[in-house]
Parts: structure tokens; sequence; C-alpha cells
């Protein structure tokens, strides 16, 4: 085997863009990947009519270089934006659906926040910006736009992106775009403003307004095409068990089939979560891989239900709901599936797909199936209204979802910039490196294939 081959550890979204972009360059490259199956955390399903997306159900289109790739994969035809319906957006208050004001008048109307919490909102400009290294979400919100903004704006918001908790989260970590606003113009809404025309020169777009889409027969799509230009450099079923330096490269053990095999390789990426990499670096880094294993994973179990729709009192006309803490319910928010993209539900059905656990509620992601169902009909009976039984059910538990960008996360990050000095010819490119959205996995594989070829 050449030593020049590289090796990609993972098959997720991040490690496929890593090996496509890699081989396009001319590399000889070999992806491999511990389950049966491409894509990491996205997977569709399709039954009874049903389209379900078990992890991601869609993704921002916030950079050119994830157009570009999508368009240069050939998915013009099968890429299909979100409904404009799904512009609307609900969260609970007082166990009703209000709608997120997306205006100024319809912001001075709205319930979902009272007279005393919009107007200090008008404060925020004139509040100097935080001090200090770090700072958690949740206190970042508190002193910036008050803490009734914080239960009904950002921890709803918060659990649906991260199914995460803001107390918890590191602004500059896991929102570095807003903390940056703050930090160069002294206050998010002034910088919301100006930093609007400085993104358009730089052809980027704010993650508020960018377009959301998916494929016509589901996120799967996606890794997929990215396999077909790889076909025999994936290797699945391949567990990577150790990495060991030589003298040039790297010596990479894995199982495959049940056999222990070897090869070695010229450069290794790591697309792995963090507590993969851990056990694979540690006799490398000895004691600096507890950083490592000590990045949270909460569990979340994702619930697709169909209804017919007479059955369901809601209109459904918005992308979904989701629920602050505060109101004590047992789901993290629903999305309503079958009004977003076409082809989710069968004729006459309507698809939500609800999302249960994360940091604020672990214990709930490992219930039983028949305890989850339950759960989650209560919940979504209370909010939107629903008669008879679902006429479809799939869920699937995530022990290990989205890897949270706590306070002291920079640590982490700090860490993939020293052992890629250290280890000339390791790299790191995937969710736990620069957002963990499908869109900032490819940009992640993006910034680490540059910067393997520069060197
Ligand atoms: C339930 C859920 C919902 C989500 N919703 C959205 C959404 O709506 N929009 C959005 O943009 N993002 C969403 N995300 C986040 C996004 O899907 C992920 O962050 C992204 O897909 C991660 O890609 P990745 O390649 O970095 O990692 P992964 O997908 O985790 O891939 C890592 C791969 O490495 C493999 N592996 C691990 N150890 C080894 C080893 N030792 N040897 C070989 N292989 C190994 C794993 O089997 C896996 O296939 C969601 C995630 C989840 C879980």
């Amino acid at each position: 085997m050449s030593p020049k081959k590289i090796a990609i550890i993972g098959a997720g979204i991040s490690g496929l863009t890593t090996a496509y972009l890699l081989q396009k360059s001319g590399c000889q490259v070999q992806v491999f990947e511990k389950n049966n199956h491409i894509g990491g955390s996205i997977i569709t399903e399709k039954k009874d009519g049903f389209l379900i997306d078990l992890g991601p159900n869609s993704t921002l289109e916030t950079s050119e270089e994830l157009r570009n790739l999508v368009d240069e994969l050939g998915l013009q035809k099968q890429k299909v934006y979100a409904n404009e319906l799904s512009n609307k957006r609900f969260v609970v208050r007082d166990g009703i659906l209000h709608a997120l004001p997306m205006s100024l008048p319809a912001f001075i109307k709205t319930k979902l926040f009272s007279w005393k919490a919009k107007l200090r909102l008008l404060k925020e400009p004139f509040i100097p910006p935080t001090q200090g290294e770090d700072i958690s979400l949740a206190d970042f919100v508190r002193y910036r736009l008050g803490e009734e903004f914080l239960h009904y704006a950002i921890n709803p918001f918060v659990a649906g992106v991260y199914a995460g908790d803001p107390e918890q989260l590191s602004t500059p970590a896991a929102f570095p775009k807003l903390y940056a606003l703050e930090q160069k113009y002294g206050s998010f809404i002034k910088g919301t403003i100006k930093g609007a025309r400085e993104r358009k020169k730089r052809k980027e777009v704010a993650k508020d307004r960018a377009k959301m889409f998916s494929f016509l027969d589901g996120m799967q799509v996606f890794p997929q095409a990215l396999s077909s230009h790889l076909r025999n450099n994936i290797q699945l079923n391949s567990e990577v068990l150790t990495l060991t330096p030589l003298a040039q490269g790297f010596k990479l053990t894995y199982v495959k089939d049940g056999k222990q095999e070897e090869q070695t390789f010229g450069q290794v990426v790591f697309s792995v979560p963090t507590y993969s990499q851990s056990e694979l670096l540690r006799p490398l880094i000895k004691d600096r891989a507890d950083l490592l294993t000590e990045v949270n994973y909460p569990p979340v179990a994702v619930v697709f239900m169909g209804f017919k729709k007479e059955n369901v009192a809601h209109n459904l006309a918005g992308f979904g709901f989701l629920v602050p803490e505060v109101e004590k319910k047992q789901i993290l928010g629903s999305i309503f599936s079958s009004t977003i993209f076409p082809g989710r539900s069968p004729e006459g059905a309507a698809a939500f797909t609800t999302f249960v656990g994360g940091t604020r509620q672990p214990q709930n992601a490992l219930k039983s199936d028949s305890e989850l169902e339950q759960l989650v009909f209560n919940d979504l009976n209370d909010l939107i209204g629903l008669k008879g039984d679902p006429m479809f059910v799939r869920i699937r538990r995530w022990e290990k979802a989205i890897p949270q960008y706590t306070m002291g996360y920079k640590k982490v990050t700090t860490l993939f910039d020293q052992l890629e000095r250290e280890f000339p010819g390791l790299f790191f490119a995937g969710n736990f490196r620069r957002g963990i959205s499908v869109g900032d996995s490819v940009l992640s594989a993006h910034e680490t294939v540059k910067e393997m070829l520069q060197k």
C-alpha cells in the first residue's frame, strides 16, 4: 500500500465530503466506516408511503461551498427548498402555539413576549459588550436581552438546534457569529444590521436568512451522491481500532467483518465523534484524550408519526413548534414534516417528526418505544389536537446525538489545532469543530482539505 494514500475514518457527511474533495484533487483515499451504511447521522427510510428522516431533516444553504457541492454532485433536480408556509414557526407559551414574529408589527402584536420583555429589547444597543473569555449563552442573553427572551426565544431555539441547554453552551464556541457581532459592534442588534452588509460582501448568508433545503428522496441522497463517486474506496463494517505513527505516515488496524487487518497511510483524517477519537488517540496523547471523552453528546429520540389529516385539529401551516423548558412538557419540539417538503406522507395524511430528550431531559430519550409513543402523543394532543391512533410510527434513538459546545469548548478546538501541528499528517474534520449542522460539517471538510492541500 502506498503511504501516500489518505485514510478517512468515518463515513458521515464530514468524512465523505473530505474524501470526495481530496479525490477530486487527485489524492488516493480510503474511507473506513464501522457501520454497515454510509451517512452517519443521516438516515432516510421509506415505508407505507411515508418518507422518514431519522437524523437531520433539512439543512440551511449558508455557504457557497455547500451550494456548489450539491450542484457539482448533480443534485439540482433532487434538491427541494422548504415550502414557504414553513417560514412560520411556532413557540409554545402557556400551552398555546404562538407564531414567532417575523416583522416589527408582528413583534409588537405577539403574545409570545410581554410588554416588559419587548421594551427591555430596546435597551440592548446601549448595553456595553460582555467581558471575559467565555460566557454561557444563557448569561449572554440574560444580560443583553433579558430573562423572558431567554426562556421563550433562546431556550427553545437551542433545544431545536443542539438539543442543548443555554445554561451550559458557550456563546463564543456554539454561536461564534452572534458573539463576534456583539464584540465587534458593541451590540447584538447594531451588529445584526451592520453585519448583514459585510456578509453580503463576503457572499455569506446569515443562518436566519439562509434557505432551508432537503432532497425529494430525503437527506440520505446527499451522502449517497458523495459515495457514488468514491465507490470501492469506502470500506463498510470496518471499525478502526488503533493508529500508530510510523517514521513516514501511520499504521491503522481495523476489524473488517470480524477479522483484524492493517494498512499504512501517508495521512489520516478523523471524522468520527470525539469519544471515538479519544480511544484511538489515547496511546499518543495520554491524558489529553480526556478532553475528547468529556464532550457531552446527550441522547435524542426521534419519533416520526403519521395521522390522517382529518384527525389533526391544527392546520399545520408552518415549520413546526418548539417547547420552552419552562412550559414543562416532555418533548423538545415537533416539525410538520409533510408541510415542509413534498412526499413525506401519503395522500390525506400528515407527518410529524418530534424530538425528545437532549440535555434537558436525557432520560426521556431512553424510554421504551411504547412510553415514547405515549409521551409524544400526549404532548402533541395537548398542543395541536389529535383524534384516534397514529396510522404510522417509527422511532429512532440516538444514544449520543449531537456534540455540545459547552463552556470551555475552546480547549477542545485548540486541541485539534495542536494535534495537527504535533503529528504532521493527522487531520480533523467534523461536527465537533466548526459547527454542528450538516452545512457546517461540509464547511469543516472544506477547510481541512484546504489545509491538507496547502501542506
Ligand atoms: C437526531 C438528529 C437531528 C439532526 N438534525 C439536523 C438538522 O435538521 N439539520 C442539520 O443541519 N443538522 C442536524 N443534525 C446534525 C447533523 O446531522 C450532524 O452534526 C452531521 O450529520 C454530522 O456529520 P459527521 O460526519 O461530522 O458525523 P457523523 O454523522 O456522526 O459520522 C461519523 C461516522 O463515524 C463512524 N465511526 C465512529 N467511530 C468509528 C471508528 N472507530 N471506525 C470507523 N468509523 C467510525 C460512525 O459510525 C459514523 O458513521 C442532527 C443530528 C441528529 C443526531
